[in-house]
């Protein structure tokens, strides 16, 4: 079959590979739509957990065994230690992510652990099905500022409803947080980037762009860069006793006045993935929003469009390989 391979740091090939061969409580998943994450393209150029060879992709759906449509939820936990045990198999001390540690979703076919597979809804288009698991990292850092976005289209009781949010970054993830930000009970949502392509995107989604920038005082400010500077930006902008949630991972830096944050008594919290439900509150929500900033390409196009982005010589918004 055919697969796209990372084989060296900052390349990647559309390679023929051995069909997978799952194990004893694997399930084969027949891939439909698989997006290219940003983390995938940093892993690329700089190996970390990502180690060639490997077939990356954590962000995908497809036909089961059976003939049923599935989305992957990619986070593995060890079901045994004491994150685990709390509830928080996302951030379990032995956590693996599928597309990451072990062979993911850019090829035809992929075997996965049965456990990972989530029936999707009759008729979700395989795009929007391959973003859940991106908007399940939305939904995450909206509850981690206190929000919450209930399956179904119920918005819970919510200390962040009415709030005044800023999303700093509309790639991907910044795009979806403020979607989630807006259908979870924001009063607000204002959106900084650089693009105005990003920033069109982030308007069609009901959120308002800050101009000339942001404005300071909001209640929750969502870093999805994770730079020094907007590291900063995030912990400045927010009001006293407001909430910082930083998602995006571009650099080590943090870069803030550590002092503002005791004098006001500012937050910042990391947000790392999603717990199960938030999965599933994204699955429920994702056909609410436009998604019409991803854009599918063929996998024969696969490391065209990889090595493109990754070079920063391309920029669709999103790109989703349909193998
Ligand atoms: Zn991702
Ligand atoms: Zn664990």
């Amino acid at each position: 079959m055919k697969a796209l391979v990372f084989t060296a740091p900052g390349q990647v090939e559309l390679l023929d590979v051995p069909e997978p061969d799952p194990a004893p409580g694997e399930a084969l998943v027949e891939v439909r739509a698989a997006g290219i994450c940003g983390s995938d393209l940093h892993g690329a150029r700089r190996p970390g957990f990502r180690q060639p060879p490997l077939i990356m992709g954590h962000e995908f759906a497809g036909i089961g065994a059976g003939g049923e449509a599935v989305v992957v939820n990619p986070i593995l936990s060890c079901g045994r230690c004491a994150e685990c045990r709390r509830g928080l198999r996302h951030v379990c001390r032995e956590r693996e992510i599928i597309g990451v540690h072990r062979a993911g979703g850019f090829a035809e076919r992929v075997a996965v652990p049965a456990s990972a597979l989530r029936p999707l809804p009759p008729g979700l288009p395989w795009e929007a099905a391959a973003l859940i698991e991106p908007a399940a990292n939305a939904v995450h850092a909206w509850s981690q500022a206190g929000g919450a976005l209930g399956a179904g289209g119920a918005v819970g009781a919510d200390a962040a409803k009415g709030a005044r949010v800023a999303v700093i970054g509309c790639g991907a993830i910044g795009l979806l947080c403020a979607a989630t930000a807006l259908s979870g009970g924001a009063g607000r949502v204002e959106v900084t980037d650089l693009s105005p392509a990003r920033l069109a995107a982030a308007q069609r989604l009901g959120a308002e762009v800050a101009d000339p920038g942001l404005s300071g005082g909001y209640d929750v400010v969502i870093d999805a860069v994770g730079s020094a500077a907007t590291r900063a930006a995030s912990v400045a902008h927010q009001r006293p006793g407001g909430v910082a949630v930083w998602l995006g991972l571009a650099g080590e830096e943090a870069g803030f006045d550590g002092n503002a944050l005791i004098r006001s008594e500012k937050r910042v919290l990391g947000s790392f993935a999603y717990r199960d439900e938030e999965f599933a509150q994204a699955m429920a929500r994702i056909q609410d929003w436009d998604l019409t900033w991803a854009v599918g390409y063929p996998l024969d196009a696969a490391a065209e469009i990889f090595t493109g982005l990754m070079n920063g010589g391309l920029d669709p918004l999103k790109a989703l390989l349909r193998p």
